[in-house]
């Protein structure tokens, strides 16, 4: 890769890569405890014997991130009461980093370590700890030593007497009950454990066993046709990349009126709503998330960028093809519930046409290109502010229209002999497991299956700033944008606002659009249009219609407390310009071109 970045970085982690496993079978393990004593008060007691070969002083270290959401998160905030012994000796232990701590051994062979755990935030990554039930994920849970080895770690759960079983994709030690081990550091951190009494359904496909679960407020939750559905789902994902890549997989949501999803390699971790299986709406947006990261057991946990492993726990990875690992699992996201007869080719296209609307809408495109968008995900995508679509673009929409624009030109290209299904399942024996791939070898493995070199093609796409050009893609399946009626278009503005207690406050202003060119900020308090009342209940919008395009306009806002009135001169709202629909003049062949992609031919 042209632009690896890796200099500053001190790895610390495990490693999975060459040889690992020789060293995982020479060295011991370290063995957790987790215990749950006193469960309401959202405390997880860790106790982990850990092997010192002798060593006079250990080190050991709690991840600052996880794998798959980008931001430094500082999880040894969390830990309290670390302490340390040997054959019933209390061990000096030392913190020599905001994540780190060193125990003085005294030449024992083994040392215990204990600490709590407080775990009380219902997010993907981190712990959440209840009477009902306990979430544990790896990194926020488990001190592991500083050092370069694959050393197995095992962990065993002691369940309180209301909660039934323990759930997680680990494999289960022989003779021993709820426990559990994970060959390397990397696979314990990449397999959250729900323990108390989840709702679960189970299916077979291709021999390997899949879970689907329900933990937390479940009742509402219809898991007989959730766990179906999932199963084509399953079988849909089998067709475009050939065969199932795990032993076995854990679809596992938390119901917990919260969002969030995360990939793991055997299993995915997510939360939703208690209604998430009573309306259309949201259980085609639950089950697309799942397919999302149902995808990722592909794309990005075994067919991944180059650099995402040996992960460095401590500090941030660089990529810069996370529009590869997450758009292109987007745009699958959307096609896999459409071959599994979920849902419907006009709930195709209108989820298509949302992904390109967004790139579309978004400023910052034009600004960043979508690999660099991916390098700064640590410090712009997880951590956006009101000038973000500004300044950058989204790689989740503008990777799956990428997707959606490259399955096109390969079909083309090929004239119907392959599709980007082909590109990806190469692309997954090239590059899988300790590989990992290059920008530069993804372009080349998805050329070989277009037939042409797309090396150009991508440069424009994703690494420049350049508009996308859709006129291939749609002319190839016969598909047109639905034409906009700019003489009825309503006047606008172009700021986003929120009605914070009745107060009507600006909480965007993008670039291009008459808000900015007029000076309207982020945080004014809009007041009034030509001397009357704006009130938040209203809204803007309704104001607004009163008006017409190029109508001057005089706003009072209040900003940092002072009154003042800024001329606008409305622009005309460009709506939703970017619904895609057959064209009305689209050939049988055109027409059939589509139906293949939505059929995954
Ligand atoms: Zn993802």
């Amino acid at each position: 890769m042209k632009h690896r970045i890796l200099l500053a970085v001190v790895c610390v982690c495990t490693l999975a890569s060459g040889g690992a496993s020789l060293q995982a079978q020479a060295l011991e393990p370290i063995r957790y405890t987790l215990r749950f004593p006193a469960p309401h008060t959202h405390y997880v007691e860790v106790e982990a014997a850990i092997p010192t070969a002798g060593r006079p002083q250990v080190e050991v270290y709690m991840a600052t991130w996880t794998p798959g959401s980008y931001l430094i998160r500082e999880y040894a905030r969390h830990l309290e009461a670390v302490s340390a012994n040997a054959a019933g000796r209390a061990l000096t232990v030392e913190k020599s980093t905001k994540n780190r701590w060193r125990i003085a051994t005294g030449g024992a062979p083994g040392v215990t370590l204990r600490y709590k755990v407080y775990s009380r935030e219902m997010t993907v990554r981190n712990n959440w700890v209840e009477a009902g039930f306990a979430m544990i994920n790896g990194a926020p849970t488990f001190l592991t030593l500083v050092e370069r080895a694959a050393r197995p770690h095992e962990v065993r759960v002691e369940l309180p007497s209301t909660w039934k079983n323990v759930q997680t994709a680990l494999l289960p030690i022989a003779g021993a009950t709820n426990a559990f081990r994970a060959e390397d550091f990397d696979t314990l951190v990449d397999s959250p454990i729900v323990i108390g009494n989840p709702v679960t359904r189970e299916f077979t496909v291709d021999g390997k066993q899949h879970v689907v679960l329900f933990e937390g407020d479940a009742a509402m939750i219809d898991a007989d046709r959730a766990a179906a559905d999932v199963q084509k789902i399953v079988q849909a994902g089998k067709n475009a990349m050939g065969s199932l890549p795990y032993p076995h997989y854990y679809f596992m949501t938390m119901v917990t009126e919260q969002g969030g999803a995360l990939e793991h390699k055997n299993s995915y971790l997510g939360m939703t709503g208690r209604y998430a299986t009573r309306t259309r709406g949201a259980y085609l947006s639950w089950l697309g998330t799942l397919a999302h990261e149902y995808f990722h057991a592909w794309n990005i946990k075994r067919l991944r960028p180059v650099e995402l492993g040996p992960f460095d726990y401590e500090n941030e990875n660089y990529v810069k093809t996370l529009w590869v690992a997450e758009g292109f699992t987007d745009y699958y996201a959307d096609i896999l519930p459409r071959r599994a007869a979920i849902s419907t080719r006009e709930e195709f296209l209108d989820g298509l046409s949302s992904q390109i609307e967004q790139v579309q809408v978004t400023p910052g495109r034009l600004v960043t290109p979508v690999n660099m968008a991916s390098f700064d995900t640590w410090i712009k995508q997880y951590r956006p502010d009101e000038n973000t679509a500004n300044m950058s673009v989204n790689y989740y929409p503008k990777g799956a229209v990428i997707a959606f624009l490259l399955d096109a030109r390969i079909r083309k290209a090929s004239g119907g002999a392959r599709t980007l299904d082909t590109g990806m399942q190469w692309a997954m024996q090239r590059y899988s497991g300790d590989k990992g791939y290059t920008p530069a070898q993804f372009y080349a493995v998805m050329s070989e299956a277009a037939g042409v070199d797309l090396k150009d093609w991508f440069a424009r796409t994703a690494e420049s700033t350049e508009e996308l050009d859709y006129t291939e893609a749609l002319d190839y399946y016969g598909l047109r944008f639905r034409p906009v009626d700019v003489e009825t278009a309503p006047p606008y503005i172009g700021g986003g606002t929120r009605n914070d207690a009745g107060r009507l406050i600006v909480t965007s202003v993008r670039r291009g659009t008459p808000g900015l060119d007029a000076g309207l900020n982020v945080d004014d308090e809009i007041l009034a249009i030509d001397d009357v009342r704006v009130r938040a209940t209203d809204g803007l919008a309704a104001r607004l219609a009163q008006y017409r395009p190029g109508d001057t306009i005089a706003l009072l806002v209040a900003r940092r407390d002072r009154l003042m009135t800024i001329d606008v001169t409305l622009g005309a709202d460009p709506g939703r310009p970017w619904r895609l629909e057959t064209a009305p003049n689209a050939t049988d062949e055109q027409k059939a071109r589509f139906e293949m992609l939505m059929n995954g031919k």
